[in-house]
């Protein structure tokens, strides 16, 4: 019997990287190819196609080459492969994840996965949780479910997953709502049915910027006065509890919102947005009064990736549509 086909790819990150100067710390390094090699039972399950499209930290991916990825990705499904695996750095990848989910529009799985550990470290995850997303990328049961991430026998949906720990091997979770999957005895076990997925069109431009600023205690207010003449496309601010900035934002919030639009989410980490509970000035009601939109459930980074991609395809009209949803 022919073995499924899988595609797998590498961008760099933690699970890519070694020691190539004692002392010097470790870096990218590692070729997909290699990668594969320390995980020879995948053989026995799929057909497997490998590249190495980056040796990059993921602090240093962008948006221009994740749609080159996401081209690449495509033709790998059009040529035949059942699921695509992408292992890329820890730092980014709820990010990545996002981008890449709001744009997959294939029943096949996404599988977007790394390492906490390199290589060089003792009791290093990078094969297991490769061989756990390939696994996930394999199983009939991840059809309809667009893009996830699979860490430390973990299956999380890219809208919902966060790295919540800088150095801990569980680092990933998705608050809220919990992991929608495990890994059990080399099985994929879902907990939950795919949910409705919301689809954009590939961007027609990439020169925009929006800017993220965070709310802070006594924050002063002088890059947000200055995000209209620095040119700047749209604006999210992560803002306080249920979605509320100092009273002294409040002006500029309304000014800005007239030209660019301007989401605000939860700078909590976890939780959403209110809509209709406080009515001070800076509060989630007047917020909206002045013309902000309230992210609901999306978090402040993910809120930016969502209206990067709408501006991109002039849908920010669009915006109401896909904010509160998890
Ligand atoms: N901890 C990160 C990783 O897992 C550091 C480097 C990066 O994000 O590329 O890969």
């Amino acid at each position: 019997m022919d073995l499924p086909k899988l595609a797998v790819a590498s961008l760099g990150g933690t699970v890519s990287m070694q020691v190539k100067t004692v002392g010097a710390g470790v870096i990218p390094t590692v070729s997909g190819e290699t990668l594969l090699a320390s995980i020879p039972e995948l053989k026995t399950l799929a057909q497997v196609s490998v590249e190495t499209l980056g040796l990059l930290p993921s602090a240093s991916l962008n948006f221009e080459s994740l749609l080159s990825v996401l081209s690449w990705a495509n033709l790998q499904i059009q040529y035949g492969a059942v699921g695509v695996v992408i292992t890329q750095g820890t730092d980014t990848l709820e990010e990545t994840a996002t981008l890449l989910d709001y744009l997959w529009d294939h029943d096949a799985p996404l599988v977007l996965t790394g390492a906490m550990r390199s290589a060089a470290q003792a009791g290093a995850d990078g094969p297991a949780n490769l061989l756990d997303a390939c696994r996930v990328a394999l199983a009939p049961d991840s059809r309809r479910r667009g893009v996830q991430v699979v860490m430390n026998g973990q299956i999380h949906a890219a809208h919902a997953v966060r790295k919540t720990d800088s150095m801990a091997l569980q680092a990933f979770s998705s608050p809220v709502v919990g992991p929608v999957g495990h890994l059990l005895e080399d099985s994929v076990r879902y907990l939950r049915p795919p949910t409705q997925r919301n689809i954009l069109p590939v961007p027609q431009q990439t020169t925009h910027a929006i800017a993220l600023l965070e709310a802070s205690l006594s924050a002063d207010s002088l890059l947000l006065e200055n995000i209209l003449k620095l040119g700047y496309d749209g604006l999210v601010i992560a803002g306080f509890g249920a979605g509320h900035v100092c009273a002294s934002w409040t002006e500029a919030i309304e000014a800005i919102a007239q030209k660019i639009p301007v989401v605000i989410a939860t700078r909590c980490g976890s939780g959403s947005t209110a809509r209709s509970t406080y009515g001070f000035k800076g509060s989630e009601m007047d917020l909206v009064r002045r013309g902000a939109s309230m992210a609901g459930f999306i978090c402040p980074r993910k809120a930016r990736i969502l209206l990067w991609l709408l501006v991109g395809c002039q849908k920010q009209d669009d915006l109401g549509r896909y904010l509160h949803n998890l």
